[in-house]
């Protein structure tokens, strides 16, 4: 039976979705992995229709008029989600600008993260205000990509972090607590998702956002219904934030293990995380493992001017070297260490990669290689792409309850990927995608799959 609100969310998104009156769409005979952490489904027929997930069955239906894809031999999961990315802070992903965020160059980043199944991204600050009309055209229906979720702006450090290389206009610095309420009231006129803040003294060369400042922005956007997300990188920070009542950390905790009092918090208060493993690893991976280079999935998504800059004759051996790979190694590995705990213990965890906001974190690529990682930190590949997915679906929803993502299930955005491979045999099958679905129409020029 049809509840009254499913029946409203429906209505809501057949008003909004650029996808009304759209031709049924069976997809027939896969393996379904459905993003709720259940087994995959052989024999499952998917029927798209107006946007969204109209039915999942397993006996064969052909709603009249629909169009019928075979997948016999397929695996079709939700459409990846990042609750953790970038727009428009790279020019052709491989130096930052600060002149990178035009409507040019965020929709081309929209189109890549789409066309390598990561069909929803929740741009996590440093936005100009352009994202929101941006936003407000897809949702209209008159602009295509990744559908945006986004931070607007976020909350710095006078002299702090963020220190990345964009326009005045991308980032905010209030000096007192006054300013920073003031700059969450902004972001809650503008309707953004989520409130951004960094908190990181940067291993104590920069001056750090005080708990004061803090404690500020994350009362007046709770009384302004805003969640707040912080990058973070100390588990004192961590630790402190959670307790003041963050409700996402946006990064593994890297400087030590977690440990329970830590754990506990977390449980107590709900807090999400999201441990952007692949982050650390884009500092040196390409000069350690040059073979992660060779495939086109990878050579499409980093484009020639960061492939140059990535094979230029003296990257390797400068990197091998450098300081930050051996910090960065250090990170990833407690980085790792730390996502197997907190996933053990129960906390909620979140996708995310910090794609798009340094060369070397590419949009799309950084997703499939951030599934590989979960894997890698002792996840199941189930459990990666349930996390990449249905559980990040599930944070979408706090923060914008009208759009149900992340599940193969009715009511739901028709938001999904076929793969021509099993990705619960070999995570890296989720590089071969042979369709992406999004919002129930095809993508064209899906990832190159080898
Ligand atoms: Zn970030």
């Amino acid at each position: 039976m049809r509840t009254l609100l499913s029946s409203l969310l429906t209505l809501a998104f057949t008003i909004t979705a650029a996808s009304a009156q759209q031709q049924p769409v069976v997809l027939h005979n896969a393996t379904l992995i459905d993003g709720t952490g259940a087994p995959a489904r052989p024999h499952v027929d998917i029927t798209l229709r107006n946007g969204l997930i109209q039915s999942v069955t397993t006996t064969s239906v052909r709603p009249a008029g629909a169009k019928v894809i075979d997948c016999t031999g397929k695996t079709i999961i939700p459409g990846l989600i990042s609750a953790h990315s970038h727009l428009g802070v790279l020019l052709n992903n491989s130096e930052a600008s600060a002149n990178a965020y035009t409507r040019e160059n965020v929709v081309a980043s929209l189109d890549q993260f789409e066309r390598y199944g990561v069909t929803t991204i929740l741009s996590l600050g440093v936005n100009r205000d352009l994202v929101y009309a941006l936003r407000d055209q897809q949702r209209a229906g008159q602009l295509g990509g990744a559908t945006i979720f986004t931070a607007g702006r976020g909350i710095g450090t006078p002299h702090g972090v963020p220190g990345l290389k964009v326009a005045p206009d991308q980032v905010d610095y209030p000096a007192t607590p006054a300013e920073a309420r003031k700059d969450v009231d902004t972001y809650a006129s503008h309707h953004a998702d989520i409130v951004k803040i960094w908190v990181d003294p940067s291993h104590g060369r920069l001056p750090e956002m005080p708990p004061s400042i803090y404690s500020a922005v994350i009362d007046q956007a709770h009384h302004d219904r805003l969640h707040v997300a912080a990058h973070v990188y100390a588990l004192a920070d961590a630790k402190q934030l959670v307790q003041d009542g963050i409700d996402v950390l946006a990064h593994s905790v890297r400087d030590q293990p977690v440990d329970s009092a830590f754990i506990q918090s977390m449980l107590h208060h709900h807090t999400w995380y999201i441990p952007t493993l692949s982050l650390d690893e884009a500092f040196y991976i390409y000069a350690t493992d040059p073979s992660v280079m060779q495939s086109n999935f990878f050579r499409q998504a980093a484009g020639p001017q960061l492939l140059a800059k990535l094979q230029a004759p003296d990257y390797r051996e400068k990197t091998l070297s450098s300081a930050q790979t051996k910090q960065s190694t250090q990170d990833h590995a407690v980085a790792m260490q730390n996502l197997k705990s907190l996933y053990d213990a129960q906390v909620q965890i979140a996708f995310g990669t910090d794609s798009g906001a340094a060369p070397g974190r590419i949009p799309g690529f950084s997703e499939h290689r951030e599934l590989e990682d979960l894997v890698h930190a002792g996840l199941t590949p189930l459990q990666a792409i349930t996390i990449a997915t249905g559980q990040t679906g599930q944070l979408l929803h706090t923060l914008n309850p009208t759009l149900n993502l992340g599940l193969i299930a009715p009511g739901y955005s028709a938001d999904l990927l076929i793969l021509a491979a099993d990705p619960l045999a070999n995570i890296t099958n989720t590089r071969h995608i042979e369709a992406v679905y999004h919002r129930g129409h095809l993508v064209p020029h899906p990832a190159p799959q080898n």
